[in-house]
């Protein structure tokens, strides 16, 4: 059922953005919708560069420890419900349950992502499956933070049993226990398996999330293209030092876009 679901092409559902390169798309915005402002001035700053398929912004964010910034909720979602339709961009959210589901429905949002945290969780991801049933949304589904292939694959079918037809997978990394170089250990064979099995979904790389720090984004970013990505999420922010979350990884739409522009394309 899944390979004959996901065989539309992404660029049916992912409008193509000239200034990136052919075949690819990015995904792009701050991790938290922190104020209007921040919010807003981030958007304008990425349009600019006309590479920008998909504005991201969190609305609710899952923390790991309690009494952090947890998301502007329903406040944020309308201010980008504004975003979306005065600029004509399409925003892309997070959502945990399915009451984030329905309001980001109620509020014009159509494209939503699980995070890696929730698509963990079966229960979790079939509540999101059950509120987004038979209704024309987008649906991308992170790895969940364990390294379990067959979870990953788990998540991604419900959604697809729910009759989603717009789906595709995004690679953010596993947990790891010791210290390491990166936040959350790549496991490139995982998104390679997931790739193999089934050939036409979208693999988008989230190297903000793998590195957890800047300077790491281009070598993730690099080894991503070499084996096979169709598209990036990559957080940005307009003043990345003072951002509420992960602020050691977001970048600039003004550093961004250098990024893209020194990474080798090739196929
Ligand atoms: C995020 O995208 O900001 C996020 C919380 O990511 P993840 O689920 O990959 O940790
Ligand atoms: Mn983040």
């Amino acid at each position: 059922i899944l390979n004959e679901i996901v065989a539309q092409d992404w660029r049916n559902w992912i409008p193509v953005r000239n200034n990136m390169p052919a075949d690819y798309f990015l995904i792009s915005g701050p991790c938290s919708a922190e104020t209007e402002k921040q919010t807003r001035q981030t958007l304008d700053q990425l349009l600019a560069l006309n590479k920008v398929s998909l504005f991201r912004a969190g609305v609710w964010k899952p923390r790991t420890r309690a009494g952090g910034f947890e998301g502007n909720g329903v406040t944020a979602l309308k201010w980008l419900q504004k975003f979306q339709e005065e600029t004509g961009e399409h925003v892309t959210v997070e959502v945990a349950t399915g009451q984030h589901v329905k309001e980001c429905l109620d509020h014009g949002i159509n494209i939503l992502w699980i995070g890696a945290r929730t698509s963990a969780n079966p229960f979790s991801v079939q509540e999101i499956a059950n509120a987004v049933q038979d209704t024309d949304v987008v649906v991308m589904v992170k790895n969940p933070v364990n390294p379990d292939l067959e979870l990953w694959i788990g998540a991604i079918e419900r959604i697809a049993n729910a009759g989603i037809t717009k789906i595709a997978a995004i690679h953010r990394g596993f947990s790891v226990a010791e210290k390491s170089k990166y936040r959350n250990y790549p496991a490139w064979s995982l998104p390679l398996q997931l790739q193999e099995r089934f050939p036409q979904l979208p693999m988008i790389n989230d190297p903000s999330h793998i590195c957890g720090k800047r300077e790491f984004l281009f070598e993730v970013s690099q080894k991503a293209i070499d084996l096979g990505v169709n598209g990036f999420i990559i957080e940005s922010h307009i003043d990345p030092s003072k951002a509420w979350t992960d602020a050691a990884q977001q970048l600039t739409p003004q550093a961004l876009n250098e990024m893209l522009a020194a990474l080798s394309w090739n196929r």
